[in-house]
């Protein structure tokens, strides 16, 4: 372990590619209890919640793989999905 690395940093899994990372370089979807699948920015909406690293490949993988629908034990709709990715895209173009 290298010693710049700050102790206590929360760690959540994407679902998609399965690394640890700090909880702030991961994007939560929530599940709502309506059942709409949204994503969370502020990361405090109550409902059940994955975690999704900032890049293509995983939202990719995430959204074709049913990886997400998995991890929240949901279906996702076709018009859901059309969100997710108006939400993917806009996340790309902003970058990091
Ligand atoms: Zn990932």
């Amino acid at each position: 372990m290298k010693g710049t690395r700050p102790k206590h940093v929360p760690q959540r899994t994407c679902v998609a590619c399965r690394q640890e990372r700090p909880k702030r370089e991961l994007v939560r979807i929530v599940r709502a209890l309506s059942g709409v699948v949204e994503v969370d920015p502020t990361g405090k909406k109550s409902g059940r919640g994955a975690y999704i690293c900032r890049t293509r490949t995983c939202w990719e993988a995430a959204l074709k793989k049913k990886a997400l629908e998995h991890a929240l034990q949901t279906s996702i709709s076709p018009e859901n999905r059309a969100q997710l990715q108006e939400f993917e895209k806009e996340l790309m173009d902003k970058g990091e």
